[in-house]
């Protein structure tokens, strides 16, 4: 049994955990315990008004269950947002797993995971996500259909990494394009946080660009291989922020922009793949638009993979994913102009077409 205390809220630490899931919106939150694997995970279903819930599963050692249930509640949410905003029909879910990816995955923890998601009859898709792998899924697949991001030759879409790193490139580019009236990034110093999955694949864009690129991760594995395999520059993880570059682009994990590391950004832009980049979306999303930083909402520019795998639920067509990825450059612009017009934060201004959207296809659902 997971010992969630359930008069303390990981969000709001507030009265109750159901407060947070009132406040936040879910619909459904399961926790599934299995002795026999160790298996010990959180799904979380966020809203289902457009679709079955779909997103990834997380494996991480989370410090403690309340930092893998505040993980997973907020994580989910972004999914309902980023699914709103790419115009496609899936409703927002995510799922954690409370183990270490080095060390901890069986086969067996991943099927049982699998009859878990199984157990919810289709209202929760998975697929990979931050520890996660197509090799992961595999396993899941044995157990369930509803799972996504399984490899090709089982007739899958693969890994979802390169479209969510096209996705997130195009809307660095649209961020260049309003600050320097071009999208060219040659020449440009951008700081990536994070080379794993994603981060591996927006450098390979950059560096075909000419820009001058910055990694940082805190595999030495994964630095040692990308400083060889690309000639990028290697920095220590805390100093991440305080680098003069053009663009910080964080693709590890989230709540990277908070009240200590806005201050120490010297950048002109925001952008990249990570989930949940704002600490609080509120204070935080203001404070960066006060010190003159142009913010890429992440929701919006990192949706290429769940544009990917949503691909996957139709039948599978690369061109296809990538054609709708395309749109994220042309919507990343619109959004900016909404938040300039409005004299809002480009978060706000994003999550406002994503809940439009929620509202008027929930008005048209009962209908014939
Ligand atoms: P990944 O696990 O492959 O890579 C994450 C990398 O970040 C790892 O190399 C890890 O060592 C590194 N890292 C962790 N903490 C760090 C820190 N403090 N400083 C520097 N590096 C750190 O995951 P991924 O699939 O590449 O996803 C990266 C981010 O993008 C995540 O936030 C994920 O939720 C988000 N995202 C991924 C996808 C996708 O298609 N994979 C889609 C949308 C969003």
């Amino acid at each position: 049994m997971l010992s969630v205390q359930p008069t303390e809220s990981p969000v709001t630490g507030q009265s109750s955990i159901f407060n947070d899931l009132n406040v936040m919106g879910h619909e459904q939150v399961v926790f599934c315990s299995d002795n026999a694997t160790g298996l010990k995970s959180i799904i979380a279903i966020h809203d289902t008004t457009l679709g079955p819930a779909l997103g990834g599963t997380r494996m991480w050692n989370y410090a403690s269950e309340q930092d893998a249930l505040r993980d997973v509640l907020r994580l989910s949410r972004g999914m309902t947002y980023k699914a709103a905003i790419s115009g496609i029909n899936l409703g927002g879910g995510k799922a954690v797993i409370i183990a270490d990816p080095y060390q901890d995955k069986t086969e067996a923890l991943w099927r049982r995971y699998g009859k878990f998601i199984k157990s919810l009859n289709g209202k929760y898709y998975t697929a990979e996500d931050v520890g996660t792998s197509t090799k992961d899924m595999e396993f899941v697949a044995m157990e369930t259909k509803f799972v996504t991001g399984v490899p090709e030759y089982m007739g899958g879409s693969g890994d979802p990494s390169p479209v969510t790193a096209y996705g997130t490139y195009l809307g660095i580019k649209a961020c260049a394009k309003e600050v320097w009236g071009q999208d060219k990034l040659s020449g440009k110093k951008i700081m990536v946080q994070g080379v794993g999955h994603v981060g591996e694949y927006l450098v390979e864009h950059l560096v075909k660009e000419d820009a001058v690129v910055l990694i940082s991760d805190i595999n030495e594995d994964r630095l040692k291989y990308m400083s060889d395999a690309y000639k990028v520059k290697v920095v220590g993880k805390d100093s991440v922020y305080d680098q003069d570059v053009d663009i910080y682009a964080p693709c590890a994990l989230g709540a990277t922009l908070n009240s200590e590391t806005i201050d120490r950004l010297k950048c002109s832009i925001v952008a990249g793949a990570a989930n949940n980049q704002l600490q609080d979306e509120t204070v935080h999303g203001e404070m960066i638009k006060d010190k003159g930083i142009l913010y890429a909402p992440d929701f919006l520019i990192n949706a290429g993979g769940v544009i990917n795998v949503y691909m996957e639920l139709e039948g599978y067509n690369r061109e296809r994913a990538y054609g709708t990825a395309d749109k994220i450059y042309d919507r990343t612009l619109e959004i900016i102009a909404r938040s300039k017009d409005e004299g809002i934060t480009t978060h706000e201004a994003a999550l406002k077409v994503a809940e439009k959207r929620i509202r008027d296809i929930a008005k048209i659902k009962s209908k014939l």
